[in-house]
């Protein structure tokens, strides 16, 4: 603030927020473990951290008002989802340091759910009980989902029509509508995004409602602006940017305009579903993830979205990015299913040369595209990794 020149005389209005510095990743980073908190150890009930794969995590700390809250933004959304005290939850997101579990366990506590903490990983186990016990709503990673789905898909014993399953709330991770509408074709259900940051709190930051057109961010306790990335001020209502949050309820770890690196944009009008609270629309994908690819910014949701319009394949993608005598090298493998890729050679070729055509179209560049062995891609029980930059290690 004294760097910035700014006093607490100048914020005399909501507007005067642009006064205020960034809170940035880094900076979370450079005061590990617990410099960034604003309230004593004692006074700290819970903490998570970031799954970081690289040198420190950020540890997020959480007095008992601050659990409340959170619990209260996931408890939000899975009323929007139409969870009640009825509905048999079934976590799979991993519990632990990472805000999923725990996070989703909480918020449907508050509602009155019977909670099945299952975690992450035993696949088997995990369609057992969910059969067994009678899983309405299947909290997890939209990667996880789609592997729970496939190994259904592939379990005699077990049809999709002989689940109770009629609620998906997924979220940690982008993913597209074509992911969302094969997880609702093979899962029969509706399937809803739920988002949210540790920096922040954890899921439950704002969540769809049943209209499924954009997530409301519960703004009485997350002050949400849209920045230009480059210069930093703020840009126009509507218009595509990233998103920053202000914390107005937090006690352990308040942040100030903290930079998400989520691309998006905020939609003022108002909900059909009567909701009052603002919408921000799906998310293009992070700062963070985005590749230059020969001068092309390319998202690996935008593959997704081309991979999952076309029913041959199983939606399992990797992209491989290297660069070899100066030039950038972009592959992806893309797995066909079982019924396909059995079939002969003239159907694997078309399928390759439709996706290239499309994918030439929506990213402007053109990938070399390698089919491979249905379950040959590397499936995920948590965050899905899609993409090796091997150029990360040129430098
Ligand atoms: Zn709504």
């Amino acid at each position: 603030m004294d760097e910035a020149g700014v006093t607490p005389d100048d914020i005399q209005s909501i507007d005067d927020i642009r006064k205020l510095p960034f809170m940035q990743k880094k900076d979370l980073r450079e005061y590990y473990p617990t410099d960034t908190f604003a309230a004593p150890i004692k006074d700290i009930a819970r903490f998570h951290a970031s799954s970081g794969t690289t040198g420190k995590p950020i540890v997020a700390g959480y007095t008992v008002h601050d659990l409340e809250c959170w619990a209260e933004g996931v408890a939000r959304c899975l009323t929007a989802y139409g969870v009640t005290r009825e509905d048999i939850v079934q976590v799979s997101y991993g519990y632990g340091l990472f805000t999923g579990g725990l996070g989703a366990h909480d918020g449907a506590g508050k509602i009155g759910c019977a909670v099945l903490p299952t975690s992450s990983g035993n696949t088997a186990k995990q369609i057992m009980l969910m059969k067994d016990l009678g899983t309405t709503c299947l909290c997890c990673t939209p990667s996880y989902a789609l592997f729970l789905a496939e190994t259904i898909e592939n379990e005699p014993d077990v049809r999709p029509e002989d689940l109770k399953l009629r609620v998906g709330v997924f979220g940690a991770e982008p993913w597209t509508e074509g992911m969302r509408h094969a997880l609702e074709q093979k899962l029969h259900i509706r399937a809803y995004d739920i988002y949210g940051l540790t920096e922040v709190s954890g899921p439950g930051v704002g969540g769809e409602c049943e209209f499924q057109n954009g997530t409301h961010l519960w703004e009485d306790m997350f002050y949400p602006e849209i920045i230009d990335p480059v210069t930093l001020q703020p840009v126009e209502d509507g218009k595509e940017g990233e998103l920053v949050f202000t914390t107005l309820t937090k006690e352990g770890m308040p942040v100030i305009r903290y930079r998400t690196r989520d691309l998006t944009r905020l939609i003022r009008e108002r909900c059909e579903c009567g909701r009052t609270a603002v919408r921000m629309d799906k998310i293009l994908g992070r700062s963070d993830d985005m590749l230059i690819i020969r001068g092309v910014n390319v998202f690996p949701s935008q593959v997704e979205a081309v991979i999952m319009e076309m029913p041959e394949v199983t939606g399992q993608y990797f992209i491989t990015v290297d660069r070899v005598n100066n030039i950038d090298t972009f592959d992806i493998d893309i797995e066909l299913k079982p019924d396909y890729y059995g079939d002969n050679l003239s159907t694997i070729e078309r399928t390759k040369q439709q996706l290239s055509e499309r994918l030439v179209s929506v990213l402007g560049i053109k990938p070399t595209l390698h089919i491979v062995e249905p379950g040959s891609i590397e499936r995920s029980m948590g965050k899905a990794k899609h993409v090796n930059d091997k150029r990360k290690f040129k430098n």
